[in-house]
C-alpha cells in the first residue's frame, strides 16, 4: 500500500512543470507528471524561442519542451497523458482524479499555466485558426504582406503588434480606451513604427468573413459609430486566464484567479506548491516559469523531508489503483 502513495505529483507539463519534474526526479522522489491534454503548455504554440538562455541561435518551442521532458524522464520522472478532472486537498494524502483513476500524493505541484483570453464573439470562435489568433509568434508568419489588427492595450498587445510589423503590411491596434496600459518604452516604440496605427475607444463588435477574416467591425464608445476595418488577421491579446478552476475554494487566489504563493512556491495548503503562469501574472516567461518550477521542487522536497513520513503515516484514505504511466516521448 505504502508505495501506492506518490511522494510528488505535478499537474502540468510546461516549462514550470517539467523543471519541477527534473528537480524532484533528481531528488529521487519519482515524480508523476500529469501532462494535460495540451501537453507542453503554451510553448507548443510558439515557433522560435530566442530568449531562453543557453540557446545562442534560438530553439523551437516544441523542441525545447521535448528536450525538457526527455531530461526529466532520464532521471526517472513518469508521465501520464490526459487531464485531471478533480482534486481534493482536504486531507493527506491529497487525491488527484484523472480519467485513468485516482492518484494519492503527499505533495502536489501545481503548474497548470494560463490560457489566452478571448473576446467572446461567436465569429471569433468560428474564425479561430482561420485568421483569428491568440499567438503572434505562432501565426505572424502567415500574414506576410497583409493588413491585420491587434486587440488590446497591454504589454502583450503592443509587443505583438510591434513584432507583427515584421510580416504585416499594416497593423491596427484596437483598444477599448484612449490610454494604453503597456509600458512607456513599448508604447514609444509602437508609436514610432510607421506600420502601426491606433483605433482608440473602439470595441470589437464582430469579425467578418466566411472561412477567412475579411474585416473587423468596431464601435466607437464616444460616438456609437460603427465601422469596418479591412484586415486579413485579428490577433486577440487581451490577457490570460490562469487555469485554476480545479482549485476553487481549496487554494487562496487573487482577484484575477491566480494562485497566491508565499515563501517561495507555498500555497495556502501545506504540501501544495505552485509554479509558472498559474501564479505569475507579471513575468510569464519560459525562463521565469522554469525557475519557479525549480523553487517548487525544492520546496516540495523540504516539505517531504519535514512532514513526509508524518503525512504518509497519518493517512487513513484508501489508495485507489495506481495510474497507468507512459514513458513515451
Ligand atoms: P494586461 O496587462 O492585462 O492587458 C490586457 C489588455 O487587454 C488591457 O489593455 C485591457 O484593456 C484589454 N482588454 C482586456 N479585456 C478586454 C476585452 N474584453 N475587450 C477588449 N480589451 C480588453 O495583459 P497582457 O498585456 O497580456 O500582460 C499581462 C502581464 O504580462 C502584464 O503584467 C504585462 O506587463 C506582462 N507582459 C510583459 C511583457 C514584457 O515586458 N515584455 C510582455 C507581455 C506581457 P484595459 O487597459 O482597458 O483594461
Amino acid at each position: 500500500m505504502a508505495d501506492a502513495i506518490r511522494s510528488v505529483t505535478i499537474v502540468g507539463s510546461g516549462p514550470a512543470g517539467l523543471t519541477a519534474a527534473l528537480y524532484t526526479a533528481r531528488a529521487n522522489l519519482k515524480p508523476l507528471v500529469i501532462e494535460g491534454l495540451d501537453a507542453g503548455g503554451q510553448l507548443m504554440l510558439t515557433t522560435a524561442v530566442d530568449n531562453f538562455p543557453g540557446f545562442q541561435d534560438g530553439i523551437m518551442g516544441p523542441d525545447l519542451m521535448a528536450a525538457m521532458r526527455a531530461q526529466a524522464e532520464r532521471f526517472g520522472a513518469e508521465f501520464l497523458r490526459g487531464n485531471v478532472t478533480g482534486i481534493s486537498l482536504a486531507e493527506q494524502p491529497f487525491r488527484v482524479t484523472t480519467s485513468d483513476g485516482d492518484i494519492a500524493t503527499r505533495a502536489l505541484i501545481v503548474a497548470t499555466g494560463a490560457t489566452a483570453r478571448l473576446l467572446g464573439l461567436p465569429s471569433e470562435r468560428t474564425l479561430l485558426g482561420h485568421g483569428v489568433s491568440t499567438c503572434a509568434t505562432c501565426d505572424g508568419f502567415f500574414f506576410r504582406g497583409k493588413p491585420i489588427a491587434v486587440v488590446g492595450g497591454g504589454d502583450s498587445a503592443i509587443e505583438e503588434a510591434t513584432f507583427l510589423t515584421r510580416f504585416a503590411s499594416h497593423v491596427t491596434i484596437i483598444h477599448r480606451r484612449d490610454t494604453l496600459r503597456a509600458s512607456k518604452i513599448m508604447q514609444d516604440k509602437a508609436r514610432a513604427n510607421r506600420k502601426i496605427s491606433f483605433e482608440w475607444n473602439a470595441e470589437v463588435t464582430d469579425i467578418l468573413g466566411t472561412g477567412a477574416v475579411e474585416a473587423v467591425r468596431v464601435r466607437h464608445a464616444d460616438t456609437g459609430v460603427e465601422k469596418d476595418i479591412p484586415v486579413e488577421g485579428v490577433f486577440v491579446a487581451i490577457g490570460h486566464t490562469p487555469n485554476t478552476a480545479l482549485f476553487q475554494d481549496q487554494l487562496d487566489m487573487d482577484a484575477g484567479g491566480y494562485l497566491v504563493t508565499r515563501d517561495g512556491s507555498r500555497t495556502s495548503v501545506p504540501g501544495v506548491f505552485a509554479c509558472g503562469d498559474v501564479q505569475d501574472r507579471t513575468y510569464r516567461q519560459a525562463i521565469t516559469a522554469a525557475g519557479s518550477g525549480c523553487m517548487a521542487a525544492m520546496d516540495a522536497e523540504r516539505y517531504l523531508e519535514h512532514h513526509g513520513a508524518e503525512a504518509h503515516h497519518g493517512s487513513t484514505s484508501p489508495i485507489h489503483p495506481p495510474p497507468t504511466t507512459s514513458s513515451a516521448s
